[in-house]
């Protein structure tokens, strides 16, 4: 996906932190979400999470947009021209309908649900994102993961992963990145990091252990999901601070619950995210922007889509500053 929010609007902003309580329930902020046009021909709208005001990153994660259900013939589904991307990974997961990507790398696959796309940026890449005409309803999220300093220049890659649902009592769990109830992905990343959906059936819980020194997020797709003591509701991203060994989600309705639980050791380093960029500073952004801009080998050419692809916005006046997350109180 393509980030047309070259400057982001503030969002509401979450109370301050005061921690958890020694030995007690997590604490969980909620992160709401706020809607973003995609822009372009087709009207596409996202729910976006991350980055906002209070929060610019959980563990490596720095980008939630979750979208749908959407009916495609209302929509006109998703056609994302090529663009690039630097300094970061883009992981793409699906709930229903199909996407077809192609990139610089030459990949052609389709995302589906249940399946991992994630692509890696490192020092550059182009793709496109199409829904196919199959797709009758759209729904998904579309997430992106900051490179540390040391592998932000990696090459590009393209990786596809379909994770083995684990069963329990109470949930169905898809681990796409990093460990959880008992499966790992094989799918390498950068840093440490944790991503997978969770279906709850309906009036059940479940404690799922998770390591203390992540930081969580719940992205509610479907239903309600209480979260320690939090009921979250769909479109909201519940943050939990590392400390707990285990997280319970609870679903108290007669339907089918589903979130993506996305998790990883706090990512320190300061980043500068512009469009589709992530850099360290205003100058890496300027430098990334040119490349594109002048169809530089940085980036490649994608194959096989029938238009023009995306221009770079028009950089703001400002000096594009660093942006972290807040202290810890
Ligand atoms: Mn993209």
């Amino acid at each position: 996906m393509s980030d047309v929010e070259a400057e982001p609007r503030e969002a509401r902003r979450g109370e301050e932190d005061a921690g958890e309580p020694p030995g007690g329930t997590p604490r969980v902020e909620v992160l709401a979400p706020r809607d973003v046009p995609l822009g372009g021909p087709r009207a596409m709208t996202v729910r976006r999470t991350l980055p906002q005001r209070s929060r610019t990153l959980i563990g490596a994660w720095c980008f939630a947009d979750h979208y749908g259900p959407d009916d495609v013939s209302v929509t006109g589904g998703m056609d994302v021209a090529p663009h690039p991307h630097t300094g970061l990974q883009t992981v793409s997961w699906l709930f229903s309908g199909e996407i077809e990507h192609r990139d610089s790398l030459g990949s052609h696959a389709f995302v589906r649900p249940g399946e991992l796309n994630l692509m890696t940026g490192g020092h550059g890449i182009a793709h496109t994102e199409v829904s196919t005409g199959r797709t009758t309803v759209l729904h998904g999220v579309q997430l992106w993961v900051a490179l540390p300093e040391e592998h932000r220049g990696t090459a590009r890659d393209f990786q596809h992963h379909v994770p083995e649902p684990v069963r329990t009592e109470g949930a169905e769990i898809r681990v796409f990145l990093g460990s959880l109830a008992g499966v790992t992905s094989p799918v390498p990343a950068f840093s440490p990091l944790l991503g997978a959906e969770i279906a709850l059936r309906p009036h059940t819980s479940v404690t799922l252990a998770v390591d203390p020194g992540f930081e969580h997020g719940l992205l509610v797709d479907q239903g309600s999901v209480r979260l320690a003591d939090t009921l979250l509701r769909p479109a909201e991203l519940g943050y939990v601070h590392p400390g707990p060994g285990t997280l319970t989600l609870a679903n108290e309705s007669d339907d089918t619950a589903r979130a993506v639980l996305l998790g990883g050791t706090p990512f320190e380093e300061e980043i500068v995210m512009w469009w589709n960029f992530i850099g360290r500073s205003h100058e890496d952004i300027v430098r990334a922007r040119a490349d594109w801009q002048n169809s530089s080998d940085r980036f490649g050419t994608v194959d096989g889509y029938p238009g023009e692809r995306l221009p770079a916005p028009v950089l703001p006046h400002a000096t594009l500053t660093p942006r972290r997350n807040p202290p810890r109180h």
